[in-house]
């Protein structure tokens, strides 16, 4: 699918008419500002985080010296690229399997994508060279085991669950005792519960069962900004090492869950870009940026 689109276009065009311009002045910078402006509150970023990079683009465009060999034009478009990939996080932040098994346990709100992304992930690592497992601890939504089993099936991993069991610590230590030889474990967990409390309650003892060595998160990239407030519910009550953000494809507000979560203190490792297995990214900032700006 096409990433972030709309935005990406509307960047891309406010930065060629900063090429185009004959010389770089206070006034062509403060206009090249309204227009990013313009193109990151429509996808969603949030307001201040909007000001703070315009005041630093601002700043720095009107009082750093250009370095050698660089025209003040081509200075002003690299800040622009710098401040602009800051939005998204300071570096890249790879997953590293260090132990075996190697226990990943994912939480997020149903209909994230969590259960797709357990799905891409053990493919992904598969074509690293490392064989997992997964485990379905959901015993909220029947269909969950289902849907798990299939995907599992497509990609020729191993999946333990039991649609018949009502207790998730019960399918979450019988699927450490089964899969313990493996590279990697991968727990997939309900999204829904009786009520949000409940659910973090839920994950909170699948936590202290498990000892995972990395939980991830997984958030919808549509719902745009507010993608911080869920992220941080989650982060209270269980330590979120790294989070997956999906359905980047297409999203207009792609853009604003982005920063958002970039400023939760876990790093955004994956990004989802479709519903196939294959469509999963490693996250770094500076390459997704320059791709948006193509
Ligand atoms: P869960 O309830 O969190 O387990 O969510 P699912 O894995 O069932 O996904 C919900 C829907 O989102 C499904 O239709 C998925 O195919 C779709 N989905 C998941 N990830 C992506 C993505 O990156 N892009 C798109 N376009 N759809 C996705």
């Amino acid at each position: 699918g096409t990433m972030l689109g709309k935005l990406g276009e509307k960047l891309r065009k406010s930065i060629k008419k900063l090429a185009k311009m004959p010389i770089v002045d206070e006034k062509v910078v403060k206009e090249v500002i309204k227009d990013l402006q313009r193109a990151l509150i429509q996808a969603d970023v949030n307001v201040k985080l909007v000001f703070k990079l315009s005041k630093s683009i601002e700043k720095r465009a009107l009082k750093e010296e250009p370095p050698k060999g660089i025209t003040p034009k081509e200075h002003v478009i690299k800040i622009v690229y710098e401040e602009l990939t800051k939005l998204l996080g300071k570096k890249s932040y790879k997953l590293k399997i260090d132990k075996k098994p190697y226990k990943i346990l994912f939480v997020g709100l149903q209909g994230s994508g969590k259960t797709t992304t357990v799905a891409k992930l053990a493919h992904y690592l598969r074509l690293k060279g490392y064989n997992s497992a997964v485990v379905c601890t959901d015993t909220w939504r029947t269909a969950a085991y289902d849907q798990l089993k299939q995907l599992t099936e497509e990609i020729n991993v191993p999946m333990y669950g039991d649609p018949n069991e009502d207790n998730p610590i019960r399918l979450a230590k019988e699927g450490l005792n089964k899969f313990k030889n493996y590279d990697v474990i991968l727990f997939d967990t309900a999204g829904r519960h009786k009520n949000e409390k409940e659910l973090l309650d839920e994950m909170e003892m699948l936590s202290k069962e498990i000892n995972p060595d990395e939980i991830i998160l997984v958030i919808d990239g549509t719902i745009g900004q507010q993608a911080k407030s869920q992220a941080k519910a989650f982060s209270e009550r269980v330590k979120i090492g790294s989070i997956i953000v999906t359905k980047l494809d297409g999203s207009a507000k792609g853009g604003g869950a982005l920063s958002a979560v970039s400023e939760v203190g876990a790093p955004i490792k994956f990004i989802g870009t479709g519903e196939k297995i294959d469509d999963l990214e490693e996250f770094d900032p500076a390459r997704f940026m320059s791709r948006l700006l193509g």
